[in-house]
């Protein structure tokens, strides 16, 4: 079997982890102060033996730690690890790539404030060096020391079997996130055009997917509004695929990501698999800040209150 390459390798260090669709809402269930099973099972709408699987998984690579409550210690609760609360950078640029393109009940009413500064903020991922935000066209790549080495190894997970098209639970927050990425292959595809790859043909020569399944998710990125085609020639026709505004917005939520990857996900300390440059001549550093007053954002600093519209009595 063909191994990624190591453009694709960037980005799977982390997805190895936790790009599982349901990974990815387990651990967001938990950050939402979701954590015990039955609580799991009904918000997220996944079957108990899915859910087990997840979260045995999600124990192994060190995301979740397992509690027996005081009363017996029957029931369990999840918690989140250091590993795993490293994940919050990722779960605030989710949140706002969410804001900005959907329109969720649960996300719509959701303040976030900056203790620091005593402000309602959106985050944003700055450069540390020139400070401007990090947008995909003005980073570049190069491979770092742990390319050669970036062989899959044993641990890579068995990928679900679910199809992509299948929506995953019901009141996930950052549903239409999970939906996009959540498929090792759609995630891939994004982050090899954010390395500028744009033909099915370097798609596939960078993937070991079956060219079926190749055509079906660049489909469902189209329809989802991810990519756009462009023809490039007209007999035959061809397309490349292209990202859209709301494909290239989704950028600070794949660094940080790669960033997570780098820090957490290399317990033989390989080194980084590549090495993102950023124009102002510096290696890229993303960092999510507040966007009301600058400052980095550290989750003990962000309080998060719901604003719920007045009801019809309450307003009069
Ligand atoms: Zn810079
Ligand atoms: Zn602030």
């Amino acid at each position: 079997m063909s191994k990624l390459t190591t453009r694709a390798s960037s980005i799977n260090r982390a997805l190895d982890e936790i790009g599982d669709k349901w990974c990815l809402l387990i651990i967001q269930e938990v950050f939402w102060g979701i954590n015990s099973f039955s609580e799991m099972l009904a918000a997220t709408g996944v079957s108990r033996g899915v859910l087990t699987n997840r979260l045995n998984w999600l124990q192994e690579v060190g995301c979740l730690r397992k509690t027996a409550d005081k009363e017996g210690g029957r029931r369990m609760h999840y918690h989140l690890t250091r590993k795993s609360i490293a994940l919050y950078d990722s779960a605030l640029m989710a949140l706002a790539w969410e804001r900005r393109f959907f329109s969720t009940p649960e996300l719509d009413y959701v303040v976030l404030q900056h203790r620091n500064c005593g402000k309602a903020f959106n985050p944003e991922m700055r450069c540390r060096q020139c400070d401007r935000e990090v947008v995909a066209a003005d980073v570049s790549y190069r491979p770092g020391p742990g390319a050669t080495m970036d062989e899959r190894d044993k641990k890579v997970r068995r990928r679900s079997s679910i199809a992509v098209h299948e929506a995953p639970a019901a009141r996930a927050v950052y549903k239409n996130l999970i939906h996009v990425t959540g498929d090792r292959w759609t995630a891939n595809l994004i982050a090899l055009a954010f390395h500028r790859l744009h033909r099915f043909d370097e798609f596939h020569r960078e993937l070991p997917v079956a060219t079926n399944i190749l055509s079906d998710r660049l489909k469902f990125l189209v329809n989802e509004g991810v990519f756009r085609q462009q023809a490039y020639q007209h007999k035959p026709l061809r397309y490349e695929y292209h990202l859209t505004d709301k494909g290239e917005a989704l950028f600070p939520w794949f660094i940080a990501i790669q960033q997570w990857g780098d820090q957490w996900c290399d317990p033989e300390g390989k080194g980084k698999p590549v090495i993102a440059s950023h124009d102002c001549g510096g290696e890229l550093v993303g960092e999510v800040r507040c966007g009301a007053c600058g400052e980095l954002l550290l989750a003990h600093e962000v309080d998060f209150s719901v604003n719920e519209p007045a009801t019809n009595g309450a307003a009069n």
